[in-house]
């Protein structure tokens, strides 16, 4: 009965949003406008800019896991949470872990499973990262009750060796989504009223050497089940082709073939708890006259591909906004001046109301 309660207010306040935000933009006076419009306004094409192009820009070099690049990224995400008033979650913005792993060479995976970890101590010789996650935090109604919405900073930093562009800056893969992010803690922090459950943004370290940060987050989670919904963004401003995401993280036939068309398609995956709300927010993008296609696809509880993986495998419900693999995928050749800014800002808009809905 309870649960039916609550289906039904959100569906309602949803389903009226569209009508104020119409309202609103043809100058009538709406009638007791909901608070998500007020977000949405937040947003801005220059705002997302600003943060592409200082995280996809060479002084970063590529923001590699564990170095100084890296770091100024945390450091720099961190300074713009503070700005918004957005709290640190847990008395920190920093959330600082170890990764470990057997081998000398480079390249190889590394871990944070308590088990493995101890395993790899006992060896003459390991290797170490020291990384940090970003979380910023708006607390709800309910303290016991979260939405987490995410998006990693690092990327795979430089290769020497490379003869020409030795920057891996990794722009949309995934100075995009942390851009969406930033965006979305703003239109949050703006909106001007508590949402019912509370929400965390996550800044994940470590997602390129084996989703780390998100999996070392969700396994120290004192209780993960009061986690009810986590909003991955990776690879959100440009057009690409979707991957298989199970049962191993593949690209289909035919992905490196140039696409060069501007195309409104945002990839829209969600576990099947969430099945009819994928459909429902593609419906209101378009409502809202948001210039992109939301296209939902079903991901199973274990899809690689993002950190998506380490809440699905634990059931909590993912949502993925993703705009897919495209020729310049984990090349030098991923720079922010390819990232279609417009779709980007629709992007920021159309995740800002679907977590806000979620949260709600
Ligand atoms: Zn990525």
């Amino acid at each position: 009965m309870l649960r039916f309660y609550s289906f039904t207010v959100v569906v309602a306040a949803w389903l009226f949003l569209p009508v104020a935000y119409a309202q609103k933009a043809s100058g009538k006076k709406p009638v007791n406008p909901p608070v998500a419009v007020a977000g949405v306004e937040q947003i801005s094409r220059r705002g997302v800019e600003a943060h592409l192009l200082f995280l996809a820009g060479d002084a970063l070099a590529g923001r590699e896991a564990g170095k100084p690049g890296g770091r100024v990224a945390a450091e720099y995400i961190k300074s713009v949470l503070w700005g918004l008033g957005v709290a640190p979650f847990g008395g920190s913005f920093f959330q600082r872990f170890e990764a470990y792993s057997p081998r000398r060479e480079r390249h190889v995976e590394f871990s944070v499973h308590p088990d493995s970890v101890a395993l790899y101590r006992q060896e003459s010789a390991y290797r170490r990262l020291n990384l940090q996650n970003v979380l910023g935090y708006i607390e709800g109604q309910r303290k016991d009750e979260y939405v987490v919405i995410g998006a990693h900073y690092d990327h795979v930093g430089v290769d020497e060796l490379l003869v020409g562009d030795q920057i891996y800056n990794g722009a949309d893969d995934n100075a995009s989504g942390v851009a969406v992010a930033l965006q979305v803690a703003k239109a949050v922090a703006a909106a001007g009223e508590k949402p019912l459950r509370s929400i965390i943004f996550a800044f994940w370290d470590g997602e390129e050497v084996n989703y780390l940060g998100s999996e070392y987050f969700v396994a120290d989670f004192a209780q993960p089940s009061s986690i009810k919904a986590y909003v991955n963004l990776d690879m959100v401003g440009r057009q690409g082709v979707l991957p298989v995401l199970h049962p191993r993280f593949g690209l289909p036939q035919g992905w490196d073939k140039p696409d060069t068309a501007v195309s409104r398609d945002v990839y829209l995956l969600r576990t099947e708890e969430l099945a009819s709300f994928g459909e429902q927010a593609a419906g209101e993008a378009a409502l809202l006259n948001l210039n992109i296609a939301l296209k939902p696809s079903l991901l199973v509880h274990k899809s690689e591909g993002s950190d998506n993986l380490a809440f699905s495998l634990r059931a909590i419900p993912v949502l993925w906004f993703f705009t897919g693999i495209h020729p310049e995928y984990h090349t030098p050749a991923d720079e922010a001046a390819k990232v279609n800014l417009d779709k980007l800002t629709d992007v920021a808009k159309a995740t800002f109301l679907s977590l806000w809905k979620l949260a709600n």
